[in-house]
């Protein structure tokens, strides 16, 4: 008779545990998953009665009040650093006008949570825009702010740099690793078919300040460290000087720099929602700069916070990075505008050759 050779089964010790522990882990990849497309399925009916606007500059308001002009490198930069002042700029019977320099639609993270797809397509991104578009519009109905007071210029996400260094002139156009677009795409992009260059953008701006005739001018901070809010900075300083050399009476005298990505880590300190508490301008540039802080009333850091939250997108990769923002002050650099343009603003008070 053939011996055959008796496989014992492992060890009830060793399995039992490993099994327990495999089915812990599904079961918690499971509920990760579930609560993952609850929350994002659940926002998207709310988007679909969300429109946006079809990309005309709104008539400015005649009744002498003020009229903000926010240049935003991306949807939710303005509700971030803004949010509060727009609620009570727009309460008081004041204007306001945010400009999106892109659409958002290159946010890796965020494209993956709603396709729960991992392998990212040029459309998924493009469509992935088009949803960052509604979600601002729907930030700003928070605020007390209209669709038609949002404008969509619809470059490059994570490109606005390469525009400003390497894709200035339009017969050099800048393409997007993520879209695979060349021009702006979107049905409601204030100029669709422009060329990714760094003069459409200026030329747009320009435009733009030439119609809203703004009071204010708000750019991101030139030392934010995220690469398009530097090129915000550059682009929407050099629209500001441009128009005031076309029309001084239709720029801008006063305009405003606001921080988003900071060197200093965590900033804002501490993190998380803290409505009462007072944001800081970071140490490392307290000194290099005027600041102005404006205190806010409470409803509108709760209006702002309902703002920020309308990002879904954002809200669930890093929500509670955004709410650090909800605080009750907004700070910004103050920079010097005269007849001649932007008075360039130097260290301690120190200027080139006055030494
Ligand atoms: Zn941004």
């Amino acid at each position: 008779m053939r011996r055959v050779a008796h496989v014992s089964p492992l060890p009830r010790r060793v399995t039992r545990p490993f099994l327990a522990h495999r089915r812990l882990v599904l079961a918690l990849v499971a509920f990760a998953v579930l609560v993952g497309v609850t929350y994002t399925y659940l926002q998207a009916p709310i988007l679909w009665f969300v429109h946006v606007g079809h990309g005309a500059v709104p008539t400015p308001s005649e009744s002498g009040g003020e009229r903000l002009l926010i240049i935003a490198p991306h949807p939710d930069d303005d509700v971030l650093s803004l949010g509060g002042t727009m609620a009570v700029t727009a309460k008081s019977g004041g204007s306001i006008l945010v400009v999106y320099l892109t659409s958002g639609d290159a946010n890796r993270a965020g494209e993956r949570l709603i396709t729960m797809v991992p392998f990212l397509s040029a459309s998924a991104f493009r469509a992935l825009g088009g949803r960052r578009e509604k979600e601002a519009v729907l930030a700003l109905s928070r605020l007390g702010i209209s669709a038609e007071n949002a404008l969509f210029l619809n470059y490059p996400d994570q490109g606005l740099m390469d525009l400003v260094t390497a894709h200035w002139a339009s017969d050099t156009p800048y393409r997007s690793r993520y879209t695979a677009e060349e021009a702006t795409y979107s049905r409601t992009a204030y100029r669709r078919g422009a060329a990714y260059s760094g003069e459409n953008v200026l030329a747009d701006l320009v435009d733009i300040i030439g119609q809203y005739r703004p009071t204010k001018v708000f750019v991101p901070h030139p030392s934010d460290t995220h690469p398009d809010h530097g090129a915000g900075y550059f682009l929407g300083t050099l629209a500001v000087e441009t128009a005031l050399a076309r029309d001084p009476s239709a720029a801008p005298y006063e305009v405003r720099c606001y921080l988003t990505h900071s060197m200093e880590r965590p900033w804002p300190s501490p993190r998380g929602v803290g409505l009462q508490r007072e944001m800081e301008v970071p140490r490392t540039i307290l000194k290099l700069d005027s600041w102005e802080s404006t205190p806010l009333p409470p409803w509108s850091v709760r209006a702002k916070l309902a703002a920020i939250r309308s990002h879904f997108s954002q809200w669930w990769t890093s929500g509670r990075t955004l709410a650090t923002f909800a605080r009750a002050n907004e700070i910004c650099m103050v920079v010097r505008v005269d007849a001649t343009g932007i008075v360039p603003h130097w260290p301690f008070g120190l200027v080139p050759g006055s030494l």
